[in-house]
């Protein structure tokens, strides 16, 4: 299968997944995550009017997306892997936004790094919400920590934007949406209590579990493997 072919056959099931969970056609968006593919494979997904790309490590996302953006201004990437704070300087270089903010002193360094380059990003908070993954706030006391610092003006360049989080990888669906909802929830109430900002997007579901995400309330999913294909991790 084609990239083109894959891009309309995940638009296609995206599409019966908002019609089957009674949610608006296009109210769920689609990340093409393009980690471990070359830049031919980028151009070729743009050609199919894809425009909105994730990457996970900030020097692959550094070597493949300048030259792309220069050239297609309409291109997005977000940064979706767990960041280091020395390389906060060049994620926000080439990112619109941060999906995977998961410490308080990762805000500092997005909000100088930023400042130095007067760019305003947006972010989203990852939660911990699956055994087997490593990343996220694991605590809703600290996530809101941050989000009252954001709400009292100390991040001026950053946008919070809403949440995100990573299902464990299980064939176990109840697990899976276990993870979802846990997100979910947290979300509907940090909306309300953090309503100076507008925190709406809910960044859950992959290849293998984009469907349950959508039933329970994504607003994006991040698609990788159905996609481009098998990642070759012996390349780089
Ligand atoms: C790699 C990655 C994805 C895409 O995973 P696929 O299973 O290939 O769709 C999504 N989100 C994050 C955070 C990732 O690191």
């Amino acid at each position: 299968m084609s990239i083109k072919d894959n891009l309309l056959n995940i638009k296609d099931q995206i599409l019966q997944a908002e019609l089957k969970a009674g949610r608006k056609e296009g109210s769920v968006k689609l990340m093409a995550v393009s980690k471990f593919h070359p830049g031919e494979a980028v151009l070729e997904a743009i050609k199919e009017g894809q425009f909105l790309f994730g990457e996970n490590r900030v020097q692959e996302a550094c070597q493949k997306f300048p030259s792309i953006i220069e050239q297609n201004r309409d291109v997005e990437l977000h940064m979706i892997g767990q960041l280091q704070s020395n390389k906060v300087k060049n994620a926000v270089t080439v990112a619109s936004c941060i999906e995977s903010v998961d410490r308080i002193d990762l805000l500092k360094e997005i909000e100088k790094q930023c400042a130095k380059i007067d760019k305003k990003i947006k972010v989203l908070f990852e939660f911990h919400t699956g055994e087997d993954s490593k990343s996220g706030f694991t605590d809703e006391d600290t996530l809101c920590q941050a989000l009252s610092l954001c709400a009292q003006g100390s991040f001026p360049h950053i946008i919070p934007s809403g949440f995100m989080t990573m299902a464990p990888f299980t064939d176990d669906e109840k697990l899976i949406r276990k993870s979802f909802i846990t997100l979910r929830n947290l979300s509907e109430k940090l909306c309300k209590e953090y309503n100076m900002f507008n925190l709406s997007e809910l960044s859950m579901g992959m290849s293998g579990d984009f469907k349950i995400a959508i039933e329970e309330g994504s607003t994006l999913v991040r698609i990788g493997t159905a996609i481009f294909g098998e990642r070759d991790y012996s390349k780089q």
